[in-house]
């Protein structure tokens, strides 16, 4: 379209966009854009040539997020309803069994910043850049229509400062509809999960993981000590007293968190007083288990992301080596490990590299028996490597 601000890549720039990658960086650009506002549509060119179109964001060092690479698309309310109807569509022929997925995966989604998550009647949204702000309206509106059955749609942006910040996770607000309810069940492959939408981590819950619980179910038969380090509200360790750990003990930094992690444990008909809730830090509490020789059947170890940045995957590296290697200190022989990781900047082969030093240096002989990664609602968009983030293993110690 003519009409939207033009602003020019450094030779030799538009390449990766062709190719589909979504970011522009500001330092992408052969000058600095100046008093363009936050959200305005941009067209990104290269000499006189449209490459792609997208909104601007002047806060974060992705000033460009691309929209569409068709220069007669136009961005409207009806562009976010075709991209929300298309990302509706992927959900409706593959999630299945579970009241609450992804709906709207970001980038690989076609809406680069848009994250959107149902549980049970109600959507939660999370915008990760300034450059959305404007279209917050039509996003909302485009959800309530192409879902139809929503009760309410609640806002939990996280708009980081620069690249390293995540963000925090402040209390959202409604944005169309019912306010949602301190807790809100919802129903995973016949186990309840209560999720505190409002002041939650992320958007309440780790969806990505849903697959990974059931394996967790499954894993947990004969198994009767167990225990869930990062637990968060405890998912993993509901999963594994469901599916036949006796005692399990649920660890996290985050108090509140457990406490939601025992109403989970009712919910399913299972006591709380019979599992174990250790709010402390996960390498405190390994070594403490290691002086007194305590094992486990069960140990599921998912971390939050240690490298958030690519200045940081050496480090992230030594991390997952150093608690994989406390984790395996307390697992018995026969025991299953699952280990994850979903820092999007260390690849598959580095993480399963950092597990194996752990298992060197601990001398455990391992076999890898399963390995994951995200469910279909979490989709990898091809040119977007970015979004290949998660990635779990199970191994059994041998000796
Ligand atoms: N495994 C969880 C998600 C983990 S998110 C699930 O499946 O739902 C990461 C969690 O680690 C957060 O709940 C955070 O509070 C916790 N955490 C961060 N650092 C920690 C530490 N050093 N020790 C224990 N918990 C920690």
């Amino acid at each position: 379209m003519a009409g939207e601000p033009r602003l020019e890549l450094q030779k030799d720039l538009a390449r990766h966009l062709r190719a589909g990658h979504p970011w522009v960086f500001r330092k992408a650009l052969a000058r600095p854009a100046k008093g363009i506002p936050a959200g305005t549509i941009v067209d990104v060119v290269e000499g006189n040539r449209f490459v792609a179109r997208g909104y601007y964001d002047p806060l974060s060092p992705i000033t460009v997020r691309v929209l569409t690479r068709e220069e007669g698309e136009t961005v409207d309310d009806a562009f976010w309803r075709r991209r929300v109807a298309r990302a509706l569509a992927l959900r409706k022929e593959l999630v299945r069994g579970t009241t609450a997925y992804r709906l709207l995966h970001g980038e690989s989604d076609g809406l680069p910043g848009v994250v959107a998550d149902r549980y049970d009647r109600f959507a939660v949204i999370k915008l990760y850049s300034a450059g959305l702000t404007p279209w917050r309206a039509a996003i909302v509106e485009a959800l309530r229509a192409e879902c139809g059955d929503l009760a309410g749609v609640y806002g939990r942006d996280e708009i980081p400062r620069d690249d390293d910040d995540e963000g925090g996770s402040p209390e959202g607000r409604v944005l169309w509809g019912a306010e949602p309810p301190e807790q809100l069940a919802i129903d995973e492959y016949g186990m309840k999960i209560l999720v505190d939408v409002r002041r939650g981590q992320k958007t309440g819950l780790f969806l990505d993981q849903r697959e990974n619980r059931r394996l967790v179910r499954e894993l947990a038969r004969g198994r009767p000590e167990a225990l869930n380090l990062f637990s968060y509200t405890g998912g993993f360790s509901v999963a594994a007293a469901l599916g036949g750990s006796t005692h399990v003990v649920s660890n996290d930094l985050d108090a509140g968190a457990l406490q939601l992690a025992r109403a989970t444990f009712k919910a399913n008909g299972l006591d709380p007083a019979d599992h174990a809730f250790a709010n402390g830090d996960a390498f405190d509490l390994l070594a403490s288990y290691k002086r007194q020789g305590r094992r486990f059947d069960l140990v599921v170890c998912d971390p939050p992301a240690f490298a958030k940045s690519q200045k940081a995957v050496e480090g992230a590296l030594a991390g997952y080596a150093s608690l994989n290697r406390a984790a395996l200190a307390v697992l018995s022989p026969g025991g299953l490990l699952v280990t994850c990781s979903c820092s999007a900047r260390v690849s598959a082969d580095q993480f399963f590299e950092a597990v194996k030093e752990a298992a060197f240096k601990t001398r455990t002989e391992l076999a890898l028996v399963a390995e994951t990664r995200q469910p279909y609602d979490h989709p990898i968009s091809l040119q977007f490597k970015e979004g290949r983030y998660l990635k779990a293993m199970v191994l059994r110690r041998l000796s």
